[in-house]
């Protein structure tokens, strides 16, 4: 063998080896599942695909769990990991399965909305593939996911995404994004297909509020707040102020831009006679001029470069020295989904609900969120779903 042949079996071994190190970490990560504790308020399960049969057997299907209350009253379906690079939301959908014990009314929970998602991760900015929450029992282990779809599961972007039924032109990358695709069709795209299933989930359910948790940069304005169209508006501003008030955090209101299509916010209220809310709590690990993005930095919110620019005034939320940890966003997000139910229940007296187990903001900051989650290993086994 001559010498050029010998470098190029050479370069093709240590290709073949690099290749095949990396890609078995990605396929555990996307057959990695994650166990589910049911908790007492859990009263059936049901599949995304049993709202549009187009999701039957893929990627893109999720679970969706009712807890209902013996009494009649609201529906507010929860929507978590819609972006699963934001994680604070799968956090707060967990500790409301495992917690909340629900007397009047009904809560809707679909804790990994875009599954495909959280199964695609970002190897050009060295994302983690997983995070542990800590618990007195140990670590509990969730898969970090990514803002879009999986291309191993939605595969050939379009030049151009043409947005259903607008025709507004978006970005070929948002036809991936489950908070691009609403309303979405049932024979559409795969993520327009789950964003129909949604639609058609709470026209068949007659969900009184839909809330899409998510987490947004602390440069970016939309962040720390309740994004809500002209209908929700007024029970929106009542929460904000009642958090402000009672529990000492911000949480303004954003209102739903009408030009811009394809947004939960937006085309829920639109397509349906639910009331749509987003909820965005700060996420430092998103913003672009950071250290690494490591784990840690998605736990506890602390970057040195952050703290820089905030001295120059360059960020939309506080931020010191303690960063922002998880507890804090998650928290806010049990408190404002609860304080939603409640003021929902004021102007709408026929439809209360009546949910108790659930942490409000300051426990969770007190003790932390891996005090709400139960050992899957000391469930019994019909309590547990693994994804
Ligand atoms: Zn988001």
């Amino acid at each position: 063998m001559s010498r050029e042949w010998r470098i190029k079996v050479l370069l093709i071994i240590i290709t073949a080896a690099v290749t095949t190190a990396a890609g078995v970490q990605l396929f555990r990560h996307r057959h990695y599942r994650m166990p589910i504790v049911l908790g007492p308020g859990v009263t059936r399960t049901a599949r995304l695909s049993d709202y549009s049969p187009g999701l039957r057997g893929g990627m893109a299907d999720t679970h969706v769990f009712f807890l209902e209350g013996r009494e009649p009253g609201g529906k507010l379906l929860m929507m978590a990991n819609t972006h699963s690079n934001e994680p604070a939301s799968l956090l707060a959908a967990l500790i409301f399965l495992e917690n909340a014990v629900v007397e009047r009314g009904t809560l809707i929970v679909i804790p990994q909305f875009n599954n495909s998602g959280g199964r695609n991760t970002r190897p050009g900015d060295g994302y983690p593939l997983y995070f542990t929450i800590p618990t007195s029992w140990g670590g509990k282990r969730f898969r970090m996911g990514n803002r879009d779809a999986s291309p191993l599961d939605q595969w050939p972007d379009p030049d151009v995404y043409i947005h259903y039924p607008d025709k507004q032109l978006l970005s070929y990358l948002d036809i991936r994004n489950t908070n691009r695709t609403w309303p979405g069709r049932p024979g559409g795209a795969l993520m327009e297909r789950v964003t129909y299933a949604a639609m058609e989930l709470m026209r068949r359910e007659k969900v009184d509020i839909a809330v899409d948790i998510h987490g947004a940069e602390t440069m970016f304005p939309v962040t720390n707040c309740i994004v809500a169209p002209e209908k929700s508006i007024r029970i929106a501003t009542m929460t904000s102020l009642t958090l402000k008030a009672r529990e000492g955090f911000d949480n303004h209101v954003e209102p739903s831009p009408t030009g811009f299509r394809g947004l939960s916010h937006r085309e829920i209220g639109d397509f349906s006679d639910t009331l749509p809310f987003l909820l965005e709590a700060p996420i430092p690990f998103l913003d672009q001029p950071t250290g690494p993005k490591t784990e840690r930095l998605l736990l506890d919110g602390k970057d040195p470069f952050l703290l820089r620019l905030s001295k120059k005034n360059k960020l939309f939320v506080p931020y010191d020295e303690s960063g922002w940890p998880m507890a804090r966003r998650v928290g806010q997000h049990c408190s404002a989904v609860l304080e939603l139910m409640k003021q929902f229940g004021r102007r709408f007296s026929d439809r209360t609900f009546k949910v108790t187990g659930v942490p409000r903001y300051a426990e969770v900051v007190k003790n932390g969120v891996g005090f709400y989650y139960q050992d899957p290993a000391r469930i019994e086994p019909k309590k547990i779903v693994y994804n």
